[in-house]
């Protein structure tokens, strides 16, 4: 049996993170067994959804990796396979037209509490048999009242509701609309859906997806109920894909690897890579318990992957970023050495591209606290004489350029840092930045010097 799963969004303009983990831990179960991750967008509810509202799913799923099989299914396509259906159940008797009013649907359900604690619809249409000029209707499914709805969940074990419990839910709406419960069911058994990995949110729905399946004569999927994450309603902003990739930065492995561990483990390691995942990943590994979003953790795990994926990733990540920023870099060997230095100690993308600004762009001012802690009197011609030395490099090595500092250094009989931080300072602005010799290389050398004569000129109007 060939597994096949899938990612069904309704389009709300962004990715969710619960909705994100989703589609992980689907196409991670399609890699693992070497099986197929089909999307379909649920865009029924036309008032509510847009074309840039599906792009956006587009966009997250490409961004995170998560390529998907064969062309996108979309609901709103389909809506005559859904009257067919909903027809065919009538006509066997499973589903019912009703024509009761919202005001009728109101007073029962009061009514009902009052003597349950539940309410159901009251099945008033359920034996009428109404045709289809029963004026405006829906059609309803013919619920079991007897017994109980079990069923096996990968994730939850088994999990029992009493069909009394369990209402004759609405198929169609009024306008003709398929409800999500109804086409969920046609669609999964359309794609031929072996699994069906979604949140915890979704469990009390099985039952009525499963009764509709037994309607049709045919065997549900499996289910796998992945538990909610707590804390993400909590943070402040909408906690989508989006946001952490445009505002924090995040690369998709970083993402892919903290919402991976948000309900599933593998011993307590924290890291791994795709490949990894892909061979770790089994859905009857996803636990039970709640996962608890930390901003914080996402941030380190993200940290960590910035370390140690391909260095060509970082580029293809970056580049947009340096573009927006009014930079034009292509992927390559200078570029890829860059972003070597930076990934070091940057925190995030955004941070590698405005770390190394500095390269493009000389200072326009000299940060006071580095001026007042490393500029001095002796300033303008310790800076000079690097200039100078550095003016002299042929071959514009690391090794020449470090060279010319220890030359300085020796000269003046100081220790490095006396001539690092005020070169620092001068070349970049604030005296922090990856290896000062790395830096000079990057900004090049007749920069370099202008840079450093302009800074010798401040320091000697300050001093
Ligand atoms: N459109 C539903 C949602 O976004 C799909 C649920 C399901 O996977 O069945 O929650």
């Amino acid at each position: 049996m060939t597994v096949r799963v899938r990612f069904a969004p309704s389009p709300t303009g962004f990715m969710h993170l619960g909705n994100a983990r989703t589609a992980l831990f689907n196409w991670l179960y399609a890699r693992h067994m070497g099986g197929e991750f089909i999307l379909r967008i649920e865009d029924t509810d036309r008032t509510r959804h847009t074309e840039a509202a599906v792009q956006v799913i587009y966009d997250s799923l490409k961004w995170m990796g998560l390529n998907w099989d064969g062309p996108v299914l979309r609901q709103s396509e389909r809506l005559d396979i859904y009257h067919q259906v909903a027809e065919q159940l009538i006509a066997e008797g499973k589903a019912y037209r009703c024509n009761c009013t919202r005001e009728e649907l109101e007073a029962k359900k009061e009514a009902m509490k009052e003597t349950t604690n539940h309410a159901c619809y009251d099945g008033t249409c359920r034996e009428k048999g109404l045709g289809p000029d029963c004026g405006e209707h829906v059609i309803r499914f013919k619920m079991p009242k007897e017994g109980e709805s079990t069923f096996d969940d990968l994730i939850q074990g088994t999990i029992t509701k009493s069909y009394k419990d369990l209402d004759d839910f609405i198929m169609v709406r009024s306008d003709g609309m398929p409800t999500y419960q109804f086409a969920v069911v046609v669609d999964d058994l359309a794609l031929q859906i072996t699994h069906v990995i979604r949140g915890a949110d979704h469990i009390d729905n099985t039952h009525c997806q499963i009764a509709l399946y037994r309607a049709l004569g045919k065997e549900p999927p499996r289910f796998g109920h992945a538990p909610r994450i707590d804390g993400l309603s909590k943070r402040k902003g909408s906690p989508s894909v989006e946001y952490y990739r445009e505002a924090l930065g995040l690369l998709p492995e970083g993402l892919n690897n903290y919402i991976a561990r948000l309900g599933w483990s593998h011993g307590d390691d924290e890291i791994f890579s795709t490949e990894e995942l892909i061979k770790l990943f089994d859905i009857k590994d996803v636990n039970r318990s709640n996962g608890e979003f930390d901003e914080e953790k996402l941030k380190w795990v993200n940290e960590q992957q910035m370390r140690i994926v391909p260095i060509e990733r970082i580029a293809e990540h970056t580049i947009p970023r340096y573009e927006k920023a009014g930079v034009k870099v292509v992927a390559g060997e200078w570029l890829f050495k860059l972003l070597e230095m930076m990934r070091k100690r940057a925190h995030n993308l955004n941070e590698i591209v405005t770390d190394s600004l500095f390269i493009w762009h000389a200072p326009e001012a000299y940060d006071p606290s580095s001026v007042s802690k490393h500029f001095n009197a002796d300033t303008p011609a310790l800076l000079r004489d690097l200039k100078a030395e550095i003016a002299k490099i042929d071959d514009w090595t690391e090794a020449n350029i470090e060279a010319a500092f220890t030359k300085i250094a020796t000269d003046r009989g100081l220790k490095m840092g006396k001539v690092a931080q005020p070169a620092r300072t001068a070349i970049v602005g604030i005296a922090m930045s990856p290896g000062i010799y790395e830096v000079v290389w990057f900004v090049g050398k007749d920069e370099v010097c202008a840079r450093l004569e302009k800074a010798a000129a401040f320091a000697e109007n300050a001093h």
